[in-house]
């Protein structure tokens, strides 16, 4: 028998008045791209005060004459940023029914997003997920929600960037705020379907079901002290948002300064259908919407046409893709239009993002299809390097989520998220770039050690604070019963 999940309390681990990782590979991603083969990490409280070769912050250590300085060796190590995963859905809730497939695949047919996408299809099954989502109780949301972030934090994701969950907003946040992590929260929006038989969009329900939740999460982030709670209002599709509700989103955006995400351009079929139901392309929507400008946080976008390219150019926009998940689903934004990489070459900022799934995705491997997937379609081993697939998921992803003055890079000022990689066993031997290897051979499975604003949340691929048997068999009881009920 469990405790009520409600009445969770975790004990934190401490903030280090002073913090040194020793002696590491350190990758800065700063916009240089900068390395430091054998480099060290100063943290005073819960930001980076120096970073550099280890003998000068050695020199800064004794300067400062600090008390109470704990050391975490990292000899043999790679000193990365905390990853940053600007769009994904906490969507672990549906696991048990995923478990039902055959284990089998031999005989599994094209999905909905398949082969350009089924957007009638698609505009219904995301209309019904906060229907769904509402049979949830709140226990079981928390417990779900609870795993889930451990998952983004065990894996390196020191941040995420909601964009709309299986999940209550509220469950995502405690659940974020109580293991230490940082995200910017969303709230599922959906309020019209394009159903199949007619050109009309059907409304299914009353834009306040959206904006008065994000209204809530807006107080409780401002009343959080943590600094590790944001809010990032999202729409799920262009298909799926009425004129009113993108009103509504483009006015709280603006008067609050929020970013706003949404999958615009995701599927070669979605522009046509776009068009069909509300009688202009999705870029041209947003545009007419308010919601095109340098707040947009836009998803996949690979299928516009020339017009809504330029629009995009001059709004300075930014956009994540997530290629470590393409393959499962039969999405092609990559080969399917190569405008990704035109956009990054224009000087737009991309990042990548695992998106959602209902069984854990990693940032080590979406990097790893950056870096080989696009170099594969540009025959080019250069388009998108190492060090650019990093940047992508650090710096470049919390420019997407517009906090990249306080994370997404190891640089003097920002928090001290940091994630240590060993990287001395047989896939490292006579690498001088230890970041290839990783991207070559590494997984999720290898981060060693995680630190969110200077606290240490992972050592040795352990929790320094969480009962990981007790979070696991919450998880599991919850989504049993969710499963069960909503069966
Ligand atoms: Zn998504």
């Amino acid at each position: 028998m469990h405790e009520n999940n409600s009445t969770v309390t975790d004990n934190l681990p401490q903030v280090a008045p002073a913090t040194l990782i020793e002696d590491g590979f350190v990758y800065t991603a700063d916009d240089r791209n900068r390395v430091h083969p054998q480099g060290s990490v100063l943290l005073l409280g819960d930001r980076i005060a120096a970073v550099g070769p280890s003998e000068e912050v050695a020199r800064e250590v004794q300067a400062l004459d600090l008390a109470g300085l704990r050391r975490i060796p990292a000899a043999g190590k790679l000193v990365l940023p905390g990853f940053v995963n600007p769009h994904w859905h906490e969507s672990l809730g549906a696991g048990l029914a995923a478990a039902d497939q055959n284990p089998d695949d031999t005989g599994d047919a094209p999905g909905p997003f398949a082969e350009g996408g089924d957007i009638r299809a698609l505009s219904a099954v995301f209309d019904a997920i906060p229907a769904r989502t509402q049979t949830m109780t709140p226990d079981e949301a928390l417990a779900i929600a609870r795993y889930s972030i451990w998952t983004q934090l065990r894996s390196g994701i020191t941040t995420y960037g909601d964009v709309g969950s299986m999940n209550h907003s509220d469950a995502l946040f405690d659940a974020t705020v109580q293991l230490g992590g940082r995200g910017a929260v969303s709230h599922w929006a959906s309020d019209m379907v394009c159903p199949q038989g007619t050109s009309t969009p059907k409304r299914t329900r009353e834009v306040a079901e959206i904006t008065d939740p994000l209204r809530a999460l807006l107080d409780r982030a401002a009343a959080d002290p943590s600094g590790r709670l944001r809010v990032m209002p999202s729409a799920v599709y262009v298909t799926n948002m009425s004129d009113d509700l993108g009103t509504a989103l483009a006015e709280l955006c603006t008067a609050e300064d929020l970013t706003f995400a949404t999958h615009a351009g995701a599927l070669a079929n979605e522009p046509a259908v776009v068009a069909e139901y509300y009688g202009t392309t999705p870029i041209h929507r947003l545009d007419r919407l308010g919601l095109l400008n340098e707040r947009l946080l836009s998803v996949h976008t690979a299928f516009v046409s020339d017009s809504e390219r330029e629009l995009l150019l001059k709004s300075g926009f930014k956009l994540s893709h997530s290629p470590g998940k393409y393959g499962s689903t039969g999405e092609s934004p990559i080969s399917g239009s190569k405008l990704i990489v035109d956009l990054m070459r224009a000087g737009i900022p991309v990042s990548v993002s695992t998106d959602g799934n209902a069984y854990p995705l990693g940032m080590i491997e979406t990097m790893r299809m950056a870096w080989l997937g696009h170099n594969e379609v540009w025959s080019n081993e250069t388009t998108v390097r190492p060090s650019t697939a990093l940047a992508m998921g650090t710096r470049l992803a919390a420019r997407c989520l517009r906090w990249d003055d306080q994370i997404g890079s190891l640089e003097k000022g920002k928090q001290g998220d940091l994630v240590l990689i060993p990287a001395t066993d047989w896939r490292y031997l006579l690498r001088s770039r230890p970041l290839d290897g990783l991207l070559s051979t590494g997984s999720s499975n290898d981060v060693d050690t995680v630190l969110v604003a200077g606290r240490v949340l992972l050592e040795d691929g352990r929790s320094t604070f969480l009962d990981e048997t007790e979070l696991r068999t919450r998880f599991i009881d919850a989504v049993t019963s969710f499963t069960e009920r909503s069966r």
